[in-house]
């Protein structure tokens, strides 16, 4: 089989330990997932949480020990860090519950949602889709991705994002409104899940806007730091 245009290279994230990778399929991403996230975007923090998509060629792998680049993005000047667990699927299916939901997940990894938060903003104000604030090129750096078969799957433990060295984010992924299982409990109620399906699980408070030549540091307990390196537009 050939194609009539160049086969494009398939997303994929390193794994701790291995020289294997994780393919990444489709990214699923939870917004307003943490009480005091909602309050900073201007809800009340008792809002249900919902999903949002991101295309895989957004994705921005970030191999073990090394420095992730991207460029500042075109068309914003609100471009936002959101430091994320990342939970990757191994096994899918429909209508999984959450009870055992945590079998389906393969590994976990640091991630940030990276968001043009003024189109956001006007895709809400114009009741219009989401797609340009948050599915953009770059828009989801990932760093390795440690399996569940090493560290089990992480329900407490820190989060943070340090820009520039200072404390940008701080919190713990024990804040999530929906927990990781109920995330794939409530998605798989409306879609199948597949291998590869990897699942940005919401960000904490903190959220702000990068510039050129920033670098940020995120990191989550057990599942190590991600950093990224943020350049000038290419
Ligand atoms: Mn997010």
């Amino acid at each position: 089989m050939s194609y009539v245009v160049e086969m494009w290279q398939q997303p994929s994230l390193a794994v701790l330990g291995s020289k294997d990778r994780f393919p990444v399929r489709r990214i699923f991403c939870v917004g307003r997932n943490y009480v005091e996230h909602q309050k900073e975007m201007g809800g009340d923090g008792r809002e249900q949480p919902f999903f949002f998509c991101k295309a895989a060629h957004d994705l921005v792998p970030v191999n073990a020990g090394e420095s992730g680049r991207i460029h500042y993005p075109p068309m914003t000047a609100n471009y936002h860090w959101e430091t994320e667990m990342v939970a990757l699927i191994g096994n899918g299916g429909r209508n999984i519950p959450a009870a055992s939901a945590n079998d389906h997940v393969w590994g976990y990894a640091v991630g940030l949602d990276m968001t043009r938060r003024d189109l956001q903003q006007q895709g809400k104000d114009k009741g219009r889709p989401w797609s340009f604030g948050k599915d953009f090129d770059q828009a989801a750096p990932c760093g390795p991705v440690t399996p569940a078969s090493k560290i089990g799957h992480p329900s407490k433990g820190k989060l943070w994002l340090k820009v520039n060295g200072e404390f940008r984010q701080l919190s713990d992924i024990d804040q999530m409104i929906w927990s990781v299982p109920e995330q794939i409990a409530f998605l798989t109620q409306y879609y199948t899940l597949e291998a590869g399906d990897v699942i940005y699980t919401g960000t904490p408070a903190g959220v702000g806007a990068a510039k050129a030549g920033d670098e940020l540091v995120a990191g989550i307990d057990d599942l190590g730091e991600l950093r990224l390196r943020v350049l000038a537009p290419g």
